[in-house]
């Protein structure tokens, strides 16, 4: 080999060596890797089979802990005192320390952990489960040991359906309670709270459908055999035609029924019937309805027309019942009132007892979808509700600021948070019309703010002969309302403008904080429906739902009358609390009446056990200790209203009462609202309320003016309102009303309100179809309400040729006596008389009427002038208190009415809003002018007086408005 031959083979051989080292390097690595990628891949599952075990040891735990309940609950109490050793420091432990559903555990109370129970025997203990709804009882505790300092326990049984467990301990009449709120512990293993109310709402639900459905299958069953007499088997013929054939004649299944539709009007084109199918006579209504297809193949002609459709029959019909209508079920053939019916091959004997069992069960499928239907229905309107009262809200709003823009104005008018606004004032329509300088103090979210305000600053004139002033504000992002007062002055004795004690607002809308609700809680005797016995109960209800819808949180309190205990609207009460005061126990019951939560007040001494809100001589006594009574509620349960709002003499007392026993021993933050409905009752009651209380109001704010002499008010008037009644535009709507031949609204009152007319004519024999005008009256006959004037005015109206109809009631035997008297000589073709309480037919008459009569002494504010308003009866009036508030005469009271009814300072610019007839003095010569007035414009223009109708059908007399005008009174009594 040469140098270079050895050379180029180590050469070689190196090159192969490092090939050979390299591999075998790579080898390596790989293999590392590998070993490496293995233990990783162990390691990871060990963790998870470490994991699989925790959580099957876990569960074996728990299986062992849920399965040995029993066990560990019924040990020695000695043992389970051992056991908590050294975490004994709580009131109180559980066993097990999880309570579960389905299974026992004990209480133990660490007595010397409690002022009230320390050192005693006899301590019992309150429990109930699902926040008191479940199961409640109370039991002596049971004592460990001698020692009156040591534990005491309890054992009970954890229902399935609980999901939460509340309790207190008692001893000696004192409470262990945490500090009113009661005690709770969740529970494990069970439903939700939901769920458990969703279950129970099902529960219900079936056994009443159940109850139902068996009850009216029993009927059908027991009425079934005779139910058969008499009907046509095989075929229906009528007028020598068949009408109604199957193909393999009438049997229990399915059953192919055909219709025979020549001759008959309904329908039109083909495919357009509807069959509607029931059982036994209908026993049980229209149970299902089918649409019916012409039959294929079948001869078509004059005397032949079929349809067809499967239609399952039950083994337990006897007859198969049937109607006819077009698809739209506008037209209808139930054979002249006789339907259709044919018997049931072989039903009698059918049926066996699981056949019935069967349709009850088909019954009970039925009700349950007839009732999703209705709550769907519901849900929509409650949509609907919500949409129009947005849109009433937005008008009242519009109304109120058009109301005050001669005097403030903000520029842009709907700010939001963080803009930058003018604020214009014109002292010149205010009492600052002298002011050299006008001052403005500001605040945000109704003077809440804590930090953003504005202090008293000159406001600029833009000229110097600028009779109006402004001012730049920046809103503060988490603002919903702005607030201003103005004055002339910033030292003593300056003259303000603080809109007679309201403020001036401005809402402001896309704030970061939400507007906090007021909390307000009415204390009063009467609520309508459930305890109504005049204008009162009405107030209260409309009241404090339009409050509420205003986006706030209102409740009622009401003493509970015996009368509560057979009212279908209350049905069960749930317990809400009960208490030691005044000398006796009071329980304290709740319910929602009317989308408002009640609490019922039952004082066990049995003072409301009584059958009437009033009428025994000693109401005055009753009610005193009701107000305290719920002064004493709100108190024990800590509860801290915003307004403690109270209503005429009846709760009258709750004002001072509260000052003085309660504001400094607990129930500190309400303030207190007195409204009075009725002046006539009660001064002594009505003078001191108003004098304890931060705002006194009345009902319309003429009847302030005409009461503020009274010694009751004069010498609190600085705090004396009147805001006007509303009417619930649910209850008094003519195009939903039950009690009409029609519903009808501004659109179509002409018909509707004929066909009311037509029904009142038919039903008291006037003259039928009469064009004549209708005048009436519907009221208490008592002396406020006018009572010669009433009189004279059925003379007058039927002197006139309009016919009269008069619904009143008449308390008074001698008014009672003249009335029938004049209803026995003039009662006739032309006047009708109803002497009754009647609220059905007061509804009728309203859509009935032309004209609505209210010739009142004086009237705090009045309802009927406003349900009149709203069914298209004109009203004519006598011009007093809220008459005169509510009731713009057509010829002298354009102005008026433009500014009251839209806010307008120009009638001719939005519009003519009178909407009655009106009179002032107490003699015939007014109220036979104001009623000639009227019935002339329906004699002498038609066209006209129908526009007057729809005009004041339109107008919003609800409690929109009135709303508005409360909450500002609200939040004006709370800053004192
Ligand atoms: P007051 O409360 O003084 O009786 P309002 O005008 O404030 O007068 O309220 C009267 C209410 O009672 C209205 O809802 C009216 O429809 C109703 N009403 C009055 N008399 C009768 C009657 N005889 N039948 C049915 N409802 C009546």
């Amino acid at each position: 080999m040469t140098a270079e031959e050895i050379e180029r083979a180590i050469a070689l051989e190196k090159a192969q060596l490092a090939q050979a080292q390299a591999q075998e390097l790579a080898r390596l690595q790989a293999e590392a890797q590998a070993e490496q990628l293995r233990l990783q891949a162990e390691a990871e599952a060990a963790a998870i089979r470490a994991e699989r075990e925790a959580i099957a040891d876990a569960k074996r735990k728990e299986e062992i802990f849920l399965k040995t309940i029993p066990e560990q609950v019924n040990k020695d109490p000695q043992d389970h005192l051992k056991e908590r050793m050294g975490g004994g420091e709580n009131l109180f432990f559980t066993v097990p320390e999880r309570l579960v559903v389905g299974n026992p555990a004990r209480i133990y109370v660490n007595k010397s952990r409690s002022d009230t129970l320390r050192g005693k025997h006899n301590v019992r203990f309150f429990a109930g489960f699902n926040d008191w709804k479940l199961e409640e009882w109370d039991t002596a505790m049971i004592p460990v040991g001698s020692d009156a300092d040591d534990y005491a326990y309890s054992e009970f049984q954890v229902p399935d359906l609980a999901y939460g467990f509340n309790f207190v301990f008692e001893a000696d009449g004192n409470f262990e309670n945490s500090g009113g709120d009661n005690f709770f512990v969740d529970v494990h293993y069970g439903k939700t709270k939901e769920e458990v109310e969703k279950f129970l709402r099902d529960k219900a639900a079936y056994e009443k459908d159940l109850a139902e459905a068996t009850a009216a299958c029993e009927t059908e069953k027991y009425e079934a055999g005779m139910r058969k007499e008499g009907v046509a088997e095989g075929e229906y013929m009528k007028d020598g035609r068949v009408i109604f054939k199957t193909d393999r004649g009438v049997k229990s299944g399915t059953t192919f029924m055909m219709f025979n539709k020549a001759m008959n009007p309904i329908g039109g084109p083909a495919g357009d019937i509807r069959i509607h199918v029931g059982f036994n006579k209908f026993a049980q209504g229209f149970e299902y309805e089918l649409i019916m297809d012409r039959v294929k193949g079948a001869p078509v002609d004059p005397e032949n027309d079929w349809y067809g459709v499967n239609l399952e029959i039950p083994h337990t019909a006897y007859t198969i019942d049937m109607v006819i209508s077009d698809e739209k079920k506008e037209q209808w053939d139930n054979n002249d009132g006789y339907d259709y019916r044919l018997l049931v091959e072989g039903g009698e004997g059918n049926a066996t007892t699981k056949d019935w069992d069967a349709r009850i069960q088909e019954r009970i499928v039925y009700l349950a979808k007839m009732r999703e239907e209705a709550e769907e229905a519901a849900r929509v309107a409650a949509k609907a509700r919500r949409k129009r009262r947005e849109a009433a809200h937005r008008e009242a709003t519009l109304v109120t600021r058009r109301q005050q823009q001669h005097i403030i104005t903000c520029e842009p008018p709907y700010p939001k948070a963080g803009d930058t606004v003018k604020i214009t004032y014109h002292p010149q329509n205010t009492n600052l019309g002298l002011a050299q300088d006008v001052y403005i103090t500001g605040g945000f979210n109704r003077w809440t703010h804590e930090t953003a305000e504005i202090p008293a600053s000159v406001m600029t004139r833009p000229t110097e002969t600028s009779t109006f002033v402004e001012f730049d504000i920046t809103i503060p992002t988490d603002a919903w309302m702005m607030d201003f007062v103005f004055s002339d002055g910033i030292v003593e004795g300056s003259t303000y403008d603080n809109h007679f004690g309201r403020d001036y607002h401005f809402p402001v809308e896309d704030s970061s904080v939400e507007k906090p609700p007021l909390h307000i809680t009415h204390i009063a005797v009467e609520m309508a429906p459930i305890a109504k016995v005049g204008g009162l109960g009405d107030v209260v209800t409309a009241l404090a739902r339009a409050i509420q819808d205003e986006g706030n949180l209102v409740e009622v309190i009401l003493p509970k009358y015996q009368f509560f205990n057979s009212s279908p609207m209350l049905g069960n009460m749930e317990f809400e609390g009960e208490f030691e005061a005044l000398g006796t126990r009071i329980v304290v019951t709740k319910h929602v009446v009317e989308d408002i939560q009640v609490f019922f007040v039952e004082p066990m001494n049995g003072m409301f056990a009584v059958d009437s809100v009033y009428g025994r001589n000693d109401d005055g006594v009753k009610f005193d200790f009701f107000c305290n009574a719920a002064l004493e509620f709100l108190l024990q349960t800590n509860r801290q209203p915003d307004i403690l709002h109270c209503h005429d003499w009846s709760t009258a007392t709750v004002a001072a009462s509260y000052w003085q026993n309660y504001h400094n021993y607990g129930l500190w933050k309400p303030k207190v609202v007195f409204t009075i409905h009725n002046m006539n009752y009660g001064q002594m009651k009505i003078g001191e309320a108003s004098f304890h209380a931060q705002l006194t109001t009345t009902v319309s704010p003429s009847y302030a003016g005409e009461v503020s002499g009274h010694a009751a008010v004069r010498d609190n008037l600085h705090k004396f309102h009147g805001v006007r009644n509303g009417i619930d535009s649910e209850i008094w709507d003519p195009s939903t009303d039950q009690f009409l031949p029609m519903n009808y609204s501004a659109d179509n009152h002409e018909d509707g309100k004929r066909r009311a007319r037509e029904e009142i004519q038919g039903r008291f024999g006037l003259t039928w179809g009469s064009d004549q005008p209708m005048v009436a009256v519907v009221s208490r006959l008592t002396a406020q309400k006018g009572l010669d004037l009433i009189k004279h005015s059925i003379h007058h109206s039927l002197k006139r040729g309009a016919q009269f109809v008069l619904l009143g009631s008449a308390p008074d035997p001698k008014v009672q006596g003249d009335f029938n008297a004049m209803a026995g000589s003039i009662g006739g073709p032309n006047a009708a008389f109803a002497f009754a309480f009647d609220e059905p037919l007061s509804h009728l008459v309203y859509a009935a009427a032309d004209f609505i009569l209210v010739p009142s002494m004086f009237e705090p504010c009045g309802l009927t002038q406003m349900i009149s308003m709203r069914y298209g009866a004109v009203p004519v009036v006598r011009a007093t208190g809220g008459l005169r508030d509510t009731i713009f005469d057509v010829d002298t009271e354009k102005d008026r009415a433009a500014w009251e009814v839209d806010g307008s300072t120009d009638w001719k610019v939005t519009g003519d809003a009178t909407n009655g007839f009106s009179f002032e003095g107490t003699d015939i010569g007014g109220l036979e002018y104001a009623l000639d007035r009227a019935l002339d414009t329906y004699y002498n223009d038609r066209i006209w007086f129908r526009q007057f109708q729809e005009r004041i059908m339109r107008q919003d007399w609800s409690w929109n408005r009135p709303a508005l005008d409360y909450i500002e009174l609200y939040y004006s009594a709370i800053r004192g």
